[in-house]
Protein backbone atom coordinates (compact mmCIF):
# COMPACT_ATOMS: atom_id res chain seq x y z
CA UNK A 1 0.00 0.00 0.00
CA UNK A 2 0.95 3.33 -0.56
CA UNK A 3 1.45 5.34 3.19
CA UNK A 4 2.29 8.90 4.04
CA UNK A 5 3.37 10.05 7.39
CA UNK A 6 2.30 13.35 8.44
CA UNK A 7 4.60 15.05 10.62
CA UNK A 8 5.48 18.20 12.56
CA UNK A 9 7.57 20.49 9.42
CA UNK A 10 10.74 20.15 11.11
CA UNK A 11 10.73 16.22 12.46
CA UNK A 12 10.64 15.08 8.19
CA UNK A 13 14.74 13.56 8.71
CA UNK A 14 14.06 12.11 12.24
CA UNK A 15 10.94 10.35 10.72
CA UNK A 16 12.93 9.19 7.31
CA UNK A 17 15.16 7.37 9.73
CA UNK A 18 12.53 5.80 12.18
CA UNK A 19 10.41 4.68 9.39
CA UNK A 20 13.42 2.71 7.82
CA UNK A 21 14.78 1.37 11.29
CA UNK A 22 10.54 0.16 11.42
CA UNK A 23 11.28 -1.20 7.93
CA UNK A 24 9.18 0.65 6.03
CA UNK A 25 9.90 0.35 2.33
CA UNK A 26 10.24 3.42 -0.46
CA UNK A 27 10.94 5.86 2.35
CA UNK A 28 11.22 9.24 0.45
CA UNK A 29 11.22 12.85 2.33
CA UNK A 30 8.21 15.03 0.82
CA UNK A 31 6.83 18.61 1.53
CA UNK A 32 4.94 17.99 4.85
CA UNK A 33 5.86 14.53 5.20
CA UNK A 34 6.94 11.16 4.16
CA UNK A 35 5.82 8.80 1.81
CA UNK A 36 6.53 5.18 2.36
CA UNK A 37 5.09 1.77 1.40
CA UNK A 38 4.42 -1.63 3.47
CA UNK A 39 1.79 -3.84 3.97
CA UNK A 40 -1.62 -3.57 6.87
CA UNK A 41 0.79 -5.23 9.44
CA UNK A 42 3.27 -2.39 8.37
CA UNK A 43 0.74 0.30 9.36
CA UNK A 44 -0.37 -1.70 11.99
CA UNK A 45 3.31 -2.41 13.68
CA UNK A 46 3.71 1.42 12.72
CA UNK A 47 1.56 3.43 14.32
CA UNK A 48 2.00 1.33 17.86
CA UNK A 49 5.98 1.99 17.58
CA UNK A 50 6.70 5.26 16.05
CA UNK A 51 7.55 7.97 18.37
CA UNK A 52 7.37 10.96 15.85
CA UNK A 53 4.82 10.70 13.42
CA UNK A 54 1.94 12.86 13.74
CA UNK A 55 -0.56 10.39 11.83
CA UNK A 56 -0.30 7.80 9.19
CA UNK A 57 -2.59 7.92 5.79
CA UNK A 58 -3.34 5.12 3.49
CA UNK A 59 -3.38 6.40 -0.18
CA UNK A 60 -6.48 4.46 -1.25
CA UNK A 61 -7.04 6.38 -5.02
CA UNK A 62 -4.85 8.74 -7.78
CA UNK A 63 -7.14 9.47 -10.57
CA UNK A 64 -8.11 12.45 -12.77
CA UNK A 65 -11.18 14.68 -12.43
CA UNK A 66 -12.38 17.25 -14.42
CA UNK A 67 -16.67 17.43 -13.06
CA UNK A 68 -18.56 15.92 -9.89
CA UNK A 69 -19.84 13.32 -11.58
CA UNK A 70 -16.52 12.24 -12.70
CA UNK A 71 -15.22 12.31 -9.31
CA UNK A 72 -17.98 10.58 -8.25
CA UNK A 73 -18.18 7.90 -9.95
CA UNK A 74 -14.43 7.14 -9.50
CA UNK A 75 -14.74 7.04 -5.81
CA UNK A 76 -17.40 5.31 -5.76
CA UNK A 77 -15.18 2.29 -6.89
CA UNK A 78 -12.89 2.37 -4.19
CA UNK A 79 -13.91 -0.78 -1.47
CA UNK A 80 -14.73 1.60 1.28
CA UNK A 81 -16.81 -1.19 2.84
CA UNK A 82 -13.03 -2.69 3.37
CA UNK A 83 -12.82 0.37 6.02
CA UNK A 84 -16.25 1.70 7.38
CA UNK A 85 -18.12 -0.57 9.55
CA UNK A 86 -21.87 0.22 10.13
CA UNK A 87 -22.41 3.29 12.37
CA UNK A 88 -19.04 5.31 11.97
CA UNK A 89 -19.42 8.59 10.72
CA UNK A 90 -17.19 10.83 8.46
CA UNK A 91 -14.87 13.64 8.46
CA UNK A 92 -13.67 14.84 5.01
CA UNK A 93 -11.30 17.07 4.38
CA UNK A 94 -10.59 18.17 1.07
CA UNK A 95 -8.00 21.14 -0.65
CA UNK A 96 -8.11 21.92 -4.22
CA UNK A 97 -5.30 23.86 -6.06
CA UNK A 98 -5.22 24.93 -9.57
CA UNK A 99 -8.17 22.87 -10.78
CA UNK A 100 -11.37 22.66 -12.71
CA UNK A 101 -12.95 21.91 -9.24
CA UNK A 102 -11.85 24.19 -6.93
CA UNK A 103 -15.18 23.99 -4.29
CA UNK A 104 -14.05 21.59 -1.26
CA UNK A 105 -17.68 21.69 -0.17
CA UNK A 106 -18.64 20.43 -2.91
CA UNK A 107 -15.88 17.92 -3.59
CA UNK A 108 -16.26 16.80 0.43
CA UNK A 109 -20.08 16.37 -0.38
CA UNK A 110 -19.27 14.22 -3.87
CA UNK A 111 -17.03 11.93 -1.87
CA UNK A 112 -19.48 11.70 1.05
CA UNK A 113 -22.57 11.03 -1.53
CA UNK A 114 -20.34 8.25 -3.18
CA UNK A 115 -19.41 6.55 -0.01
CA UNK A 116 -22.82 6.08 1.07
CA UNK A 117 -23.92 4.79 -1.35
CA UNK A 118 -21.46 2.61 -2.16
CA UNK A 119 -21.16 1.27 1.31
CA UNK A 120 -25.58 0.96 1.51
CA UNK A 121 -24.91 -1.51 -1.19
CA UNK A 122 -23.02 -3.38 1.55
CA UNK A 123 -25.86 -2.92 4.29
CA UNK A 124 -23.44 -0.07 5.80
CA UNK A 125 -25.15 3.10 7.00
CA UNK A 126 -22.55 6.14 8.04
CA UNK A 127 -23.99 8.20 10.97
CA UNK A 128 -23.38 12.17 11.14
CA UNK A 129 -21.67 12.64 14.77
CA UNK A 130 -18.32 14.28 15.89
CA UNK A 131 -17.75 10.94 17.94
CA UNK A 132 -16.83 7.85 15.89
CA UNK A 133 -15.38 9.36 12.99
CA UNK A 134 -13.34 8.14 10.56
CA UNK A 135 -10.69 10.95 8.54
CA UNK A 136 -10.59 10.75 4.88
CA UNK A 137 -8.30 13.31 3.10
CA UNK A 138 -9.07 14.27 -0.20
CA UNK A 139 -6.19 16.84 -2.36
CA UNK A 140 -7.12 18.25 -5.62
CA UNK A 141 -4.14 19.35 -7.69
CA UNK A 142 -3.95 20.11 -11.14
CA UNK A 143 -6.92 17.82 -11.86
CA UNK A 144 -5.67 15.05 -10.28
CA UNK A 145 -7.30 13.69 -7.28
CA UNK A 146 -5.62 12.15 -4.23
CA UNK A 147 -7.61 10.45 -1.92
CA UNK A 148 -6.28 9.12 1.42
CA UNK A 149 -7.61 7.56 4.33
CA UNK A 150 -6.82 8.08 8.18
CA UNK A 151 -5.30 4.90 9.84
CA UNK A 152 -4.17 6.66 13.00
CA UNK A 153 -7.53 8.01 14.42
CA UNK A 154 -6.49 10.84 17.38
CA UNK A 155 -3.30 12.29 16.58
CA UNK A 156 -0.29 10.04 17.28
CA UNK A 157 1.12 12.62 19.57
CA UNK A 158 -2.36 12.51 21.68
CA UNK A 159 -0.78 9.69 24.39
CA UNK A 160 -3.02 9.84 26.50
CA UNK A 161 -0.56 10.49 29.31
CA UNK A 162 -1.03 14.17 29.94
CA UNK A 163 -3.93 15.15 32.02
CA UNK A 164 -2.05 18.52 32.29
CA UNK A 165 -0.15 20.41 30.69
CA UNK A 166 1.60 24.26 31.38
CA UNK A 167 1.21 26.87 28.81
CA UNK A 168 2.36 25.97 25.26
CA UNK A 169 3.90 22.46 26.25
CA UNK A 170 5.80 20.65 23.79
CA UNK A 171 4.39 18.16 21.22
CA UNK A 172 5.19 14.29 22.84
CA UNK A 173 6.33 13.83 18.99
CA UNK A 174 8.50 16.65 18.98
CA UNK A 175 10.55 16.06 22.92
CA UNK A 176 11.04 12.04 21.77
CA UNK A 177 12.53 13.63 17.56
CA UNK A 178 14.65 15.58 19.95
CA UNK A 179 15.93 13.09 21.92
CA UNK A 180 16.24 11.18 19.08
CA UNK A 181 18.04 14.10 17.27
CA UNK A 182 20.31 14.17 20.09
CA UNK A 183 21.03 10.30 19.95
CA UNK A 184 20.16 9.52 23.91
CA UNK A 185 20.94 5.89 25.10
CA UNK A 186 19.31 5.42 27.81
CA UNK A 187 22.43 4.76 29.95
CA UNK A 188 23.45 8.61 29.76
CA UNK A 189 22.06 10.38 32.29
CA UNK A 190 19.52 13.11 31.20
CA UNK A 191 18.80 16.72 33.02
CA UNK A 192 15.92 18.17 32.29
CA UNK A 193 15.86 21.54 33.99
CA UNK A 194 12.99 23.62 32.78
CA UNK A 195 10.68 20.09 32.71
CA UNK A 196 6.83 21.85 32.47
CA UNK A 197 4.54 19.35 32.28
CA UNK A 198 7.22 16.41 32.10
CA UNK A 199 7.19 16.03 28.41
CA UNK A 200 10.81 14.99 27.79
CA UNK A 201 11.12 13.11 31.45
CA UNK A 202 8.07 11.37 29.92
CA UNK A 203 8.87 10.37 26.48
CA UNK A 204 12.77 9.50 27.76
CA UNK A 205 11.41 6.96 30.63
CA UNK A 206 9.06 5.71 27.61
CA UNK A 207 12.38 5.05 25.15
CA UNK A 208 13.93 3.78 28.47
CA UNK A 209 12.18 0.91 28.79
CA UNK A 210 11.15 0.19 25.03
CA UNK A 211 7.63 1.17 25.82
CA UNK A 212 5.82 1.34 22.50
CA UNK A 213 4.08 5.05 22.21
CA UNK A 214 1.05 3.87 20.97
CA UNK A 215 -0.12 0.71 23.38
CA UNK A 216 -3.07 2.83 24.93
CA UNK A 217 -4.06 4.24 21.82
CA UNK A 218 -7.26 3.90 19.76
CA UNK A 219 -6.25 3.94 16.21
CA UNK A 220 -8.41 4.30 13.34
CA UNK A 221 -8.00 1.41 11.69
CA UNK A 222 -8.52 -0.82 15.15
CA UNK A 223 -12.48 -0.15 13.43
CA UNK A 224 -11.93 -1.45 9.90
CA UNK A 225 -13.62 -4.47 8.35
CA UNK A 226 -10.78 -5.60 6.68
CA UNK A 227 -8.35 -5.69 10.14
CA UNK A 228 -7.89 -9.24 10.90
CA UNK A 229 -7.65 -9.01 14.55
CA UNK A 230 -4.94 -12.07 14.97
CA UNK A 231 -2.32 -10.56 13.35
CA UNK A 232 -2.89 -7.25 15.22
CA UNK A 233 -2.79 -9.28 18.19
CA UNK A 234 0.84 -10.52 17.36
CA UNK A 235 2.05 -7.05 16.58
CA UNK A 236 0.79 -6.26 19.90
CA UNK A 237 2.13 -8.87 21.52
CA UNK A 238 5.31 -8.38 19.60
CA UNK A 239 5.98 -4.89 20.62
CA UNK A 240 4.93 -5.48 24.20
CA UNK A 241 7.57 -8.58 24.82
CA UNK A 242 9.79 -5.24 23.92
CA UNK A 243 9.75 -4.03 27.25
CA UNK A 244 12.85 -3.33 29.37
CA UNK A 245 13.40 -1.88 33.10
CA UNK A 246 16.65 -0.78 32.15
CA UNK A 247 17.84 1.88 35.48
CA UNK A 248 17.52 5.49 34.05
CA UNK A 249 18.96 8.50 35.27
CA UNK A 250 16.61 11.04 34.76
CA UNK A 251 16.10 14.49 36.44
CA UNK A 252 12.94 16.66 36.22
CA UNK A 253 13.08 19.59 37.46
CA UNK A 254 11.50 23.07 37.36
CA UNK A 255 11.15 26.47 39.29
CA UNK A 256 7.23 25.85 38.87
CA UNK A 257 6.00 23.76 42.05
CA UNK A 258 2.30 23.51 40.71
CA UNK A 259 3.78 22.72 37.30
CA UNK A 260 6.00 20.33 38.72
CA UNK A 261 2.87 18.70 40.60
CA UNK A 262 1.55 18.44 37.21
CA UNK A 263 4.37 16.98 35.75
CA UNK A 264 4.46 13.77 38.27
CA UNK A 265 0.62 13.54 37.91
CA UNK A 266 1.39 13.01 34.01
CA UNK A 267 4.20 10.63 34.70
CA UNK A 268 2.49 8.35 36.90
CA UNK A 269 -0.69 7.88 34.44
CA UNK A 270 2.20 7.54 31.86
CA UNK A 271 3.02 4.54 34.22
CA UNK A 272 7.33 6.04 34.64
CA UNK A 273 7.10 8.19 37.55
CA UNK A 274 9.32 5.69 38.89
CA UNK A 275 12.05 5.98 36.80
CA UNK A 276 12.17 9.74 37.11
CA UNK A 277 13.18 11.85 39.95
CA UNK A 278 11.29 15.32 40.29
CA UNK A 279 12.31 18.12 42.19
CA UNK A 280 11.73 21.61 42.58
CA UNK A 281 14.78 24.21 41.48
CA UNK A 282 16.07 27.05 39.55
CA UNK A 283 18.17 26.50 36.74
CA UNK A 284 20.25 29.21 37.46
CA UNK A 285 21.33 27.12 40.98
CA UNK A 286 21.64 24.00 39.36
CA UNK A 287 24.53 21.45 40.21
CA UNK A 288 25.79 18.23 38.80
CA UNK A 289 25.10 15.60 41.40
CA UNK A 290 28.50 14.43 42.82
CA UNK A 291 27.83 10.63 42.35
CA UNK A 292 27.75 11.13 39.07
CA UNK A 293 30.63 9.48 36.80
CA UNK A 294 30.26 10.56 33.44
CA UNK A 295 28.75 13.82 31.56
CA UNK A 296 25.39 13.11 30.11
CA UNK A 297 22.50 14.99 28.30
CA UNK A 298 20.47 18.11 29.40
CA UNK A 299 17.84 19.16 27.40
CA UNK A 300 16.01 22.52 27.71
CA UNK A 301 13.56 24.50 26.41
CA UNK A 302 13.38 27.82 28.35
CA UNK A 303 10.43 30.16 28.42
CA UNK A 304 10.23 32.86 26.03
CA UNK A 305 8.08 34.84 23.25
CA UNK A 306 4.74 35.91 25.15
CA UNK A 307 5.55 33.47 27.93
CA UNK A 308 7.79 35.90 28.96
CA UNK A 309 8.05 39.49 28.66
CA UNK A 310 11.32 41.07 27.12
CA UNK A 311 13.64 38.94 29.21
CA UNK A 312 14.50 36.08 27.31
CA UNK A 313 17.93 36.88 26.15
CA UNK A 314 19.02 37.53 30.12
CA UNK A 315 17.40 34.15 30.97
CA UNK A 316 19.79 32.76 28.38
CA UNK A 317 22.97 34.52 29.33
CA UNK A 318 22.36 33.15 32.88
CA UNK A 319 21.47 29.66 31.18
CA UNK A 320 24.85 29.63 29.52
CA UNK A 321 26.85 30.56 32.01
CA UNK A 322 25.50 28.36 34.89
CA UNK A 323 26.43 25.46 32.19
CA UNK A 324 29.66 26.36 31.35
CA UNK A 325 30.59 26.42 35.05
CA UNK A 326 28.72 23.50 36.62
CA UNK A 327 28.54 20.81 33.82
CA UNK A 328 31.67 20.68 32.11
CA UNK A 329 31.70 17.55 29.27
CA UNK A 330 28.31 17.66 28.62
CA UNK A 331 25.97 17.76 25.81
CA UNK A 332 23.62 20.58 26.00
CA UNK A 333 20.56 20.93 23.81
CA UNK A 334 18.51 24.36 23.94
CA UNK A 335 15.40 25.50 22.61
CA UNK A 336 15.98 28.96 20.93
CA UNK A 337 13.69 31.16 18.93
CA UNK A 338 15.93 33.41 17.73
CA UNK A 339 19.29 34.23 16.84
CA UNK A 340 19.16 37.01 20.10
CA UNK A 341 18.76 34.14 22.36
CA UNK A 342 21.18 31.68 20.76
CA UNK A 343 23.59 34.57 21.03
CA UNK A 344 23.18 35.43 24.35
CA UNK A 345 23.68 31.50 25.76
CA UNK A 346 27.11 32.27 24.63
CA UNK A 347 27.70 28.35 24.34
CA UNK A 348 29.11 27.47 20.59
CA UNK A 349 26.50 25.08 18.22
CA UNK A 350 27.44 22.06 17.05
CA UNK A 351 24.11 21.59 15.07
CA UNK A 352 20.62 23.38 14.73
CA UNK A 353 17.57 21.61 14.29
CA UNK A 354 14.77 24.10 12.51
CA UNK A 355 11.08 22.39 13.67
CA UNK A 356 7.69 24.34 13.68
CA UNK A 357 6.40 24.83 17.47
CA UNK A 358 3.25 26.37 18.73
CA UNK A 359 2.60 27.85 14.96
CA UNK A 360 6.45 29.26 14.94
CA UNK A 361 9.46 27.67 13.34
CA UNK A 362 12.09 27.33 16.33
CA UNK A 363 15.97 26.05 16.78
CA UNK A 364 16.51 23.48 18.88
CA UNK A 365 20.90 24.07 19.30
CA UNK A 366 23.07 21.44 19.95
CA UNK A 367 26.18 23.09 22.18
CA UNK A 368 28.87 20.77 23.97
CA UNK A 369 30.24 22.59 26.90
CA UNK A 370 33.92 22.44 27.07
N1 LIG B 1 8.64 21.37 27.68
C1 LIG B 1 7.65 21.83 28.60
C2 LIG B 1 7.42 23.33 28.51
C3 LIG B 1 8.49 24.12 29.17
S1 LIG B 1 7.95 25.77 29.40
C4 LIG B 1 6.34 21.10 28.36
O1 LIG B 1 6.22 20.33 27.41
O2 LIG B 1 5.40 21.31 29.12
C5 LIG B 1 9.25 26.44 30.33
C6 LIG B 1 9.30 26.01 31.77
O3 LIG B 1 10.45 26.63 32.36
C7 LIG B 1 8.11 26.43 32.60
O4 LIG B 1 7.53 25.28 33.16
C8 LIG B 1 8.70 27.33 33.70
O5 LIG B 1 8.10 27.13 34.97
C9 LIG B 1 10.15 26.90 33.74
N2 LIG B 1 11.09 27.91 34.22
C10 LIG B 1 11.09 29.25 33.99
N3 LIG B 1 12.16 29.82 34.58
C11 LIG B 1 12.86 28.84 35.21
C12 LIG B 1 14.05 28.80 35.97
N4 LIG B 1 14.74 29.90 36.22
N5 LIG B 1 14.47 27.61 36.44
C13 LIG B 1 13.76 26.47 36.17
N6 LIG B 1 12.62 26.45 35.47
C14 LIG B 1 12.17 27.63 34.97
Amino acid sequence: MGLFAVVVPGLEGLVEDELKSLSAHDVVRIEGGVSFSGSMDAVCRINLRSRCITRILIRLAKFKALSFPELYNKCKKIPWEQYIPDGRSLRINATCHSSRLMHSGRVSQAIRDAMADRLSQHGVSIQDSDDNVQRIFIRIEHDQCLISIDSSGERLDRRGYRLHSGRAPIRETVAAGILQWMVWQPDTPLLLPMCGSGTFAIEAALIGQHRSAGLEHEFAFLHWPMLKPRRWQRVLDKASAMKKSPSLHIEASDIDPAILQQAVANAEKAGVADCISFSQQDIRLMHRQLELQRPGLIICNPPYGDRIKGDAPSLYKDIGTGLRKNFPGWRVAVIVPDKTCESSLGLPAVKRLKIKHGGKWVWVVQVSLP
